[in-house]
């Protein structure tokens, strides 16, 4: 990517995977074994300045675009998925949805602590009863004088076990369809307000996944994300950015199991050669790489027109479709490139293979983002 990459972001990368290398990769397996949220990972990454690395320079950000931010995804996913989960979450999500839905007394309230990784974000649509079709919550909000009331619950939101201010999506009028939602902030310790943490999970188990559980928690008008009725609208607007760095995960995702097979390849021996020179393996490994180097070049388009203001929603689900299911069949065949040892943990293919798997499902499953990519094709057609 040299030639597509400004002096700085080359500088970036390397930064980024000098650190990940040295701080995440050897802290990866644990986190997968134990389900243990990356604190000390977490502030590392608010040391570096990444946290809030998308945010103006009034908020404590570093005013940096989409692409230098997929720069640093890549590098930390391909040392640990769970971190770059947190830190998508944290940064794409979570601190997003307030700087586009805020007012300037809100994003001067909750951006600079989000900002410096003193508080963590989360962003909560799924609910038990829907999650690709985010006009059917059920989650309501109700005026009462100066505060709304919230009922309902969300589920397997990601930092939502560790999170301090939440982005939550609610439904005032279901007959107002996509007009009937509308955005609020939460802060943990609002009366009323339950998480629930949820353990189980496949891959990408150090997020700190959590059930959300609103039972008349009262929350200030003064919360509420842009004006009522304008929820939907932000969700969508937030994930069709947040996609393009779902898509920077997997390239990282992507980069380690390659490098694994790379390596790997060429320790071992098979009938008196390193499997390394034989063919099959050789251009296995060449699909691999093409394979990535082609995600890579969809996800740098996305993030350029987001940067220069363009539109960008086919772009980043083309982007997050393509790289999510080109890692995967890359995580498969640098596990079979590994024989056995590959389906034992701690190889770190046997990680990425679980780890890759929800970037398929979320932001937007796969189905998703083909119904997005196909309906703008179709318009096209029709104009
Ligand atoms: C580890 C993890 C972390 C997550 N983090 C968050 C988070 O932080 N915040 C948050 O809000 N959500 C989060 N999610 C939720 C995630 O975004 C949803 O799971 C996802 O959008 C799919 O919704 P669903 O699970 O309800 O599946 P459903 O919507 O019930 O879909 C089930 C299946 O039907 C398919 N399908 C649905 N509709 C159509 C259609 N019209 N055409 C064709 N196929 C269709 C889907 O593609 C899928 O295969 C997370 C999920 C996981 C697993």
């Amino acid at each position: 990517m040299q030639p597509f990459y400004t002096e700085q972001q080359t500088l970036l990368a390397n930064t980024m995977r000098e650190f990940a290398n040295e701080k995440l990769a050897p802290l990866a397996h644990e986190v997968d074994e134990t389900e243990k949220f990356p604190t000390d990972q977490f502030r590392d990454l608010a040391d570096l300045g990444v946290t809030g690395m998308t945010l103006p320079e009034e908020f404590g950000g570093s005013n940096g675009g989409y692409k230098d931010f997929m720069v640093v995804v890549e590098e930390i996913a391909s040392a640990c998925g769970s971190t770059s989960t947190v830190l998508i979450t944290h940064v794409s999500l979570g601190a997003q949805t307030i700087y586009h839905g805020g007012s300037s007394a809100q994003r001067a309230r909750w951006l600079p602590s989000l900002a410096s990784g003193k508080k963590i974000a989360a962003f909560a649509l799924t609910e038990p009863s829907t999650g690709s079709d985010a006009l059917a919550l059920e989650t309501s909000l109700t005026r009462d004088g100066d505060d709304y009331i919230l009922n309902g619950s969300k589920l397997f939101c990601t930092n939502g076990a560790v999170a301090d201010i939440f982005s939550v999506f609610a439904n005032q009028n279901k007959k107002a369809g996509h007009r009937g939602v509308t955005a609020i902030a939460v802060e943990t310790g609002t009366p009323g307000f339950t998480i629930n943490p949820q353990h189980g999970k496949m891959g990408m188990k150090g997020c700190a996944t959590a059930e959300l559980v609103f039972d008349n928690c009262r929350v200030p008008v003064a919360n509420r994300l842009g004006k009522e009725g304008e929820g939907y609208r932000l969700a969508l607007q937030i994930l069709d950015s947040s996609r393009i760095m779902i898509a920077a995960q997997c390239l990282g995702l992507a980069k380690g199991a390659l490098n694994a097979a790379i390596s790997y390849s060429k320790s071992r021996i098979t009938f008196g050669k390193p499997i390394a020179t034989r063919q099959a393996i050789q251009f296995s490994l060449a699909d691999m790489a093409t394979e990535l180097d082609a995600a890579r070049l969809l996800t740098y388009r996305a993030a350029s027109l987001y940067d220069e203001g363009l539109p960008h929603g086919k772009e980043s689900a083309m982007a997050k479709l393509y790289a999510s299911e080109a890692a995967g069949r890359i995580a498969s065949k640098a596990l079979q490139i590994h024989g056995g040892v590959g389906y034992f943990k701690p190889s770190p293919v046997e990680r990425i293979y679980r780890d890759q798997r929800v970037t398929e499902i979320y932001e937007g499953t796969s189905e998703i983002q083909r119904l997005i990519i196909s309906r703008t094709l179709l318009n096209d057609l029709i104009e």
